[in-house]
């Protein structure tokens, strides 16, 4: 198969460029940047991969099987008025580029399958909602970009396989909100963020490119899936865990203060959360390599 991926350089499709590879997979790198994308996948060690600037996406599409659309402009920043517009503006500028370059292909060229990243603040946040694929969107910042970027994603073809895949904090060593928490937690004692009774959905970065991968390959994944594991936690297990994970005791809470610095804006994501459940990736038969955070923060710290 070959598949050309928007946001490869990023904490999750470098994960995905690498498992695809070692399938045998041929991966077309669709970036802003061919300098930023060398430095990601020098050619020694990609000599396969294809890297493709804007002016070079039509090509690339054109001849894969596949796309996965993991652009965006991360939301862990300071959300001034200009980045929240570019939050939303980067995804969806991406994506209707894709779709654009998808339906204007002849359908001889097109490629069969669209996997295209969404958020699971597409539902809001509640300390008491349980969410699945069925419930509807929220009414916030995050709820809009994520309905805005999944509406641009849905103008693809019919004849094109759409899977939109929610996506949870996605835990890696890294990247993504685990790399900022770790130092804090290492800092203050691994307690507990806020009140600690926010939910807090996540899955583990080989998981959730697993179900990518997934969704790449098998016909029965389409429409809007959950990336997330079957066991959402409460923020203050989620801390207990990780404080023990880092050999941290949890009994000084990591202050709201502390971690808005370093997430920004973004830290709502952490800080109010939602509890989201994968219900069609696991009506699907997904299995999950880690569906409980124990087990994933071990995995991700005894990574090198
Ligand atoms: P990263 O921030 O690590 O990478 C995103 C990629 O998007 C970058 O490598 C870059 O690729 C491209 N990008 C960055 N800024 C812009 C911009 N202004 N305009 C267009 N493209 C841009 O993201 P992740 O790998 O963590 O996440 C991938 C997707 O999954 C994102 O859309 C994110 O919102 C979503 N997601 C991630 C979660 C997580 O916990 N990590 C949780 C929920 C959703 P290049 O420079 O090569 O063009």
């Amino acid at each position: 198969m070959r598949v050309s991926i928007t946001g490869a350089t990023g904490f999750i499709g470098r994960r995905l460029v690498q498992k695809l590879l070692s399938d045998n997979h041929k991966v077309c790198v669709l970036t802003r940047s061919r300098a930023k994308a060398q430095l990601v996948f020098p050619v020694n060690n990609f000599p396969e991969i294809v890297i493709a600037e804007e002016a070079e996406w039509k090509q690339c599409i054109h001849s894969s099987n596949a796309v996965v659309n993991l652009a965006g402009l991360p939301i862990s920043t300071r959300w001034s008025p200009e980045i929240k517009k570019e939050i939303k503006h980067s995804r969806i500028n991406t994506t209707s580029k894709v779709v654009d370059l998808i339906n204007n292909g002849s359908t001889d060229l097109r490629p069969s399958v669209l996997v295209s990243a969404t958020a699971i603040g597409y539902y809001g946040t509640s300390e008491t909602t349980v969410f699945d694929e069925k419930s509807p969107s929220g009414n916030d910042y995050l709820s809009e970009v994520c309905r805005d970027w999944e509406a641009k994603a849905l103008e693809v073809d019919n004849g094109v396989r759409l899977v939109l895949i929610r996506i949870g904090v996605v835990l890696g060593k890294d990247g993504g909100a685990l790399a900022k928490m770790i130092p804090l937690f290492m800092m203050f004692a691994g307690g507990p963020l806020g009140s600690g009774r926010q939910w807090f959905s996540w899955i583990h970065l080989d998981d959730l490119v697993n179900l990518i991968y997934e969704a790449l390959r098998n016909p029965s994944y389409k429409g809007v899936i959950n990336g997330t594991a079957p066991h959402p936690v409460k923020l203050s297990e989620m801390c207990e865990q990780l404080g023990q994970v880092v050999g941290r005791p949890s009994w000084l809470p990591v202050p709201e203060f502390a971690l808005k610095a370093v997430l920004g804006e973004g830290a709502s994501v952490v800080l109010e959360g939602q509890r989201v459940l994968p219900l069609k990736a696991q009506k699907l038969g997904f299995s999950y390599k880690y569906p409980y955070v124990k087990d994933a923060l071990r995995a991700i710290m005894r990574e090198s």
